[in-house]
């Protein structure tokens, strides 16, 4: 590849996105699909600063620096705040795509779009049918399916998928030397392929600490099935999601990697179904207690 993307995995796709830049022929909205923590977020910002850079994304100019901060004037992001993107919002993008362009492109980085309303969709359509000279939009998405079909027919989709535990293990061990062979397999078992996860938490010891506590309680926990215990678990979690979120993706990440190795599968495979309907009805936000006493309940 001719530039530093500096990620794991993905190749296919970045040579996708580098020969568009390469050969001139760039879209004016491309649209990176995918699981979250695949690294999406990151080849926007990098594709933004390989746009942007007059010096082949030397990572040293001012216009690499300001863009990796996210303060270069030309290049606005989006970020995922967890709220919608109304019309209003969309109305400030257009605000700015009318102003005076002084870099390379204005570039617009959105991420994960299928936060837009209807009514914000089909406003931003416009701007995707009259697309603004010089402008380039990067949006991202973790469903594909709740994003208008009308905005997917027009801009050019790049599809990220999780990439495999054996090629993920090979890359930390490559990337991370100094790490001994037990991390680099909680890495993975924490990530489950997704590359970006991994390499945050590589890179961030005390997160990677709290994730190593929460794996033992959950070992703890599975062997531990009395009923009383997992209801003081299921209290715990009430008062805080964060650690929930954890467990709950940690324990279903630890019985996966079970059924993948073929260890009481059809057991495990039922209670996976479950954690992942737990967690579907969690981002509803119904019930957390009840719905977490149920599977709590339900696990064998
Ligand atoms: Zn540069």
């Amino acid at each position: 590849m001719k530039y530093n993307w500096s990620i794991i995995g993905h190749e296919k796709q970045l040579k996708m996105i580098e020969s568009d830049i390469l050969n001139g022929s760039i879209f004016h909205a491309y649209l990176l699909a995918g699981p979250n923590s695949v690294g999406k977020n990151t080849v926007a910002k990098k594709m933004a600063g390989i746009l942007q850079c007059s010096n082949d994304f030397c990572h040293a100019c001012p216009t690499c620096l300001q863009v990796e901060k996210g303060v270069h004037l030309d290049t606005i992001e989006m970020i995922d705040d967890k709220e919608s993107i109304g019309i209003d919002d969309i109305r400030k993008i257009i605000e700015r795509c009318n102003m005076t362009c002084q870099a390379n492109y204005k570039i617009f980085l959105i991420q994960t779009v299928e936060r837009m309303t209807v009514a914000a969709a089909n406003s931003f359509l416009k701007v995707l049918e009259e697309p603004p000279q010089r402008t380039i939009f990067i949006l991202t998405t973790n469903n594909i399916r709740a994003v208008l079909p009308t905005v997917v027919s027009r801009v050019r989709v790049v599809n990220f998928a999780a990439v495999s535990a054996g090629y993920l293990e090979k890359k930390l061990r490559e990337l991370y030397p100094e790490n001994d062979e037990e991390t680099i397999k909680k890495v993975s078992l924490f990530s489950l392929g997704k590359t970006g996860k991994a390499v945050n938490l590589m890179e961030n010891p005390s997160e990677l600490a709290n994730y190593i506590k929460v794996y033992n309680d959950v070992m703890f926990f599975l062997e531990h099935r009395n009923i009383t215990d997992r209801f003081s678990y299921v209290n715990e979690f009430a008062e805080d999601e964060g650690k929930l979120e954890t467990f709950v993706s940690i324990l279903y990440n630890v019985l996966r990697s079970k059924i993948l190795d073929g260890q009481d599968a059809e057991e495990h495979i039922d209670t996976v179904l479950k954690i992942d309907e737990a967690m579907t009805l969690i981002k509803k936000n119904v019930n957390l207690k009840l719905v977490l006493e149920n599977l709590m309940l339900s696990l064998k």
